[in-house]
């Protein structure tokens, strides 16, 4: 029987070491390794857990003449050449669904916390005022909602949303299924029919070369009720200029931003405005997400080396 050995290249949660060593998977870990001492050393390892530092380019694949599987201990495989594994006859994995749920209800905090102005009125507080009528808000309830990208996340946001009493918009380039449409989920036919109808927009697509600033001035013009936008998916879906443009018009009344066009955001213009709420991408930062993404790990490593371990 053969020995399989992986090497875990990123800062990942201890469960994730600690189930590996429990389950009897040989590994290395090395968070810090450098992209060159990789290129040097892959050839020694049958898998790789990494997360968003390591770049699995073709210098380093290259040389992967032993490895079968990687793991992205995570969501985005950007820092993959998935193109080149593929033709390596490598297997690439990630944990999507581990974070779903983290990622829904921090939209559903954003959401709160934009309508009600959560975070200027803690910053106008602990400065030493007491601004009771400067933060006056909206509620949820009795708002029409669009959720542009109807997958795992848009769904559980959705699902967050129903006892709110709130319409809900659901725009997908793929079916809605029937069993959110049976829950009362209005599907819509177009970006455009979404926007103009929205009184808050939240974005759960991935980032595409189609969704690339899907989310323009253009689009954001035709907006009836100057809706309130919230961005937990990937910053480079909303085109950042037109963002602050539109937030400066009045065209949207306000935005929440866990993920920017660059990061870490640096634009003044945009942390200096008072109508957004923003957060430094910790859309899967919970305790629970990192534990089930672990989980995941786990699951992938025993279906692909169950004869081995
Ligand atoms: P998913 O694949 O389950 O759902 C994405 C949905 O978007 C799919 O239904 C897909 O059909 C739809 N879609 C794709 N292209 C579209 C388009 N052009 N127009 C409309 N819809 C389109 O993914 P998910 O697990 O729900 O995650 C959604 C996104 O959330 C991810 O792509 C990721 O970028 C982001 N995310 C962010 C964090 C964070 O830390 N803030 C964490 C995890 C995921």
């Amino acid at each position: 029987m053969k020995t399989v050995i992986g090497i875990v290249t990123d800062p990942v949660h201890p469960k994730l070491l600690t189930l590996l060593e429990e389950k009897g998977f040989k590994f290395d870990y090395l968070p810090d390794i450098s992209k060159e001492e990789l290129a040097r050393v892959i050839s020694n390892y049958n898998y790789i857990i990494i997360r968003g530092r390591t770049r699995l380019d073709r210098e380093v694949l290259v040389n992967a003449s032993n490895l079968s599987v990687i793991i992205r201990y995570g969501v985005g495989l950007d820092n993959i050449d998935l193109d080149y594994a593929k033709e390596k006859g490598i297997k690439v994995y990630n944990t999507p669904s581990a974070f779903t749920e983290a990622v829904a209800e921090l939209t559903l905090g954003l959401i709160i916390g934009l309508l009600r102005n959560i975070g200027e009125a803690h910053r106008s507080l602990v400065n030493g005022k007491w601004e009771k009528k400067r933060f006056q808000g909206f509620e949820l309830a009795g708002k029409t909602v669009a959720i542009l990208g109807f997958g795992r996340i848009g769904r559980r946001v959705a699902d967050l949303l129903m006892p709110f009493d709130v319409t809900i918009l659901a725009y997908d380039i793929i079916p809605i299924p029937d069993s959110y449409i049976e829950k009362g989920v209005k599907p819509v036919e177009s970006i455009e029919e979404a926007i103009e109808e929205a009184d808050i927009i939240t974005i759960h697509m991935p980032l595409t070369k189609e969704t690339k600033d899907l989310i323009n001035y253009e689009l954001l013009k035709k907006a009836k009720k100057k809706p309130f936008i919230v961005n937990t998916a990937r910053g480079k879906i909303v085109n950042h200029d037109d963002l602050i443009r539109a937030l400066s018009e009045g065209l949207i009344r306000g935005a929440a931003l866990d993920v920017f066009y660059e990061e870490p955001v640096k634009d003044e213009r945009l942390l200096k405005m008072e109508n957004v709420l923003l957060t430094p991408h910790i859309g899967a930062q919970t305790l629970e997400a990192r534990e089930k993404a672990a989980y995941e790990v786990i699951k992938i490593l025993k279906r692909e080396f169950r004869e081995n371990i």
